[in-house]
């Protein structure tokens, strides 16, 4: 087991508000939530930031994309913020790419 924060939550070794999950990635609530709603949709695959991601990796970094539109759906917001942190100078605190989802 990695020592990885969100690796953790997905293998379900601590806790959160999980909202979705498919064979690729999760959603659960932010725990200091900035709008009503506030979910992060997260690969499976560790990966540590965007700026690691491949060409390869493209595939998922889109269903990331799809996924947080259909939450936003089911939620029913008005509108929204998807946003990517990258990196410790751009905001990032933890380093498994997350997708974040703020709106109400
Ligand atoms: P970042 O700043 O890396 O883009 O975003 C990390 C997010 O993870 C922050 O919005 C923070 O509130 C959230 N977060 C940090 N620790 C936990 C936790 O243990 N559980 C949950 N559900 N969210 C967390
Ligand atoms: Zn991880």
């Amino acid at each position: 087991m990695s020592d990885c924060l969100f690796c953790k939550i997905i293998a379900k070794k601590i806790p959160a508000t999980i909202v979705y999950e498919d064979e690729k990635c999760v959603a659960f609530a932010d725990i200091h939530p900035k709008d009503k709603t506030h979910l992060l949709v997260v690969p499976r695959e560790h990966i540590a930031t965007v700026a690691d991601a491949t060409e390869a990796q493209e595939p998922l970094l889109g269903h990331l994309v799809v996924t947080a539109k259909k939450l936003a759906q089911q939620a029913s917001l008005v509108g929204y913020k998807l946003q990517f942190n990258v990196g410790k100078e751009g905001g990032q605190e933890v380093f498994h790419i997350h997708l974040h989802l703020i709106g109400h």
